[in-house]
């Protein structure tokens, strides 16, 4: 397709919203983009090729379906709001290797979704993601060991740097860790609110997370160690001993505490936001018993 006739116009996106009288949802996160720069920074960014298939979350009208389509094998998109079904069906008429799924993301099987289009080799995610559920939609990826190269999105700037975020700055938290203990983030680009229509409140950003084979450190329970960290950054501003003492997650007393601390060279007044992944892969480890 000639690029001033894909929906990156934003005339042709006018024109469709009007040809389906199509009201924007809010509850959706519904902001389309209208700026071809950043569709193929997106595509670009994503390292699509020829040999990839691709889960588009909310397709939208399918304004980033439709380059996609041109660099993938096989894309696979998901949307919730089925007003958008008919709107897909002709603007992505002109594609043989897209398919739309009228549902919810969250309640999708996505490993079937990859043995069924991928014969359970890792796929690619591509998405201008609905703001309200980011963290679920990312987490639940990662937590469900859907097989994945990498998960390239549009999200908020402010949850772009959280999650890139090292030890010792003020955006990391609980969400850099996560992100990191499944994944290496990069900031593809920042994206202005003029580049969507309608305009979101808040500017936003694109960032691939590129998966990691193994975690990248050992630790012998995740979901011990995950406890700790939320405990550490729920009461960032408290010294780790009290944070974890504080926690109904964790039963672990201040002594026990303090001891795994000074066998890790740490301070008994440390705060959970100066350690690393690697350290709080080892303070679960001591704390495991
Ligand atoms: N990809 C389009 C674009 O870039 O112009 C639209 C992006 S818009 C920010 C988010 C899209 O996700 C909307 O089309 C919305 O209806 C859809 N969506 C919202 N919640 C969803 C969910 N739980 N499952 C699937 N799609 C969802």
């Amino acid at each position: 397709m000639e690029n001033d006739q894909k929906l990156s116009n934003p005339k042709k996106t006018i024109e469709i919203i009007q040809k389906y009288n199509f009201n924007f949802q809010k509850k959706f996160g519904q902001n389309f983009l209208i700026d071809s720069h950043v569709l193929n920074k997106i595509i670009a960014g994503a390292q699509v090729t020829k040999e990839d298939m691709v889960l588009e979350i909310g397709p939208g009208i399918g304004t980033m379906t439709q380059y996609l389509a041109e660099a993938a094998r096989q894309v696979v998109a998901v949307e919730i709001d089925r007003n958008l079904i008919p709107v897909l069906k002709e603007t992505l008429g002109d594609y043989d290797n897209v398919t739309v799924i009228n549902e919810d993301i969250l309640k999708l099987d996505l490993a079937g979704l990859a043995d069924a289009y991928n014969g359970g080799k890792p796929i690619k995610v591509v998405a201008n993601l609905p703001y309200y559920i980011t963290t679920p939609i990312i987490m639940g990826l990662f937590e469900s060991h859907v097989p994945v190269d990498n998960v390239t999105v549009m999200v908020q700037k402010e949850v772009a740097k959280r999650m890139e975020a090292r030890p010792g700055s003020k955006d990391y938290g609980a969400l850099s860790v996560a992100v990191q203990y499944y994944a290496q983030p990069y900031i593809v680009a920042n994206v202005p609110c003029n580049c969507f229509m309608p305009r979101p409140n808040v500017d936003s950003a694109v960032i691939r997370l590129t998966c990691h084979e193994k975690p990248p450190v050992d630790t012998p329970d995740e979901h011990l160690m995950f406890r700790i960290v939320r405990a550490a950054f729920n009461q960032r501003r408290k010294t780790l001993v009290n944070a974890i003492n504080n926690s109904p997650e964790l039963s672990m007393d201040k002594v026990q505490v303090q001891e795994a601390l000074a066998a890790m060279g740490l301070s008994a007044t440390v705060r959970g936001e100066a350690l690393s992944l690697d350290q709080f892969a080892k303070l679960s480890e001591l704390l495991a018993g």
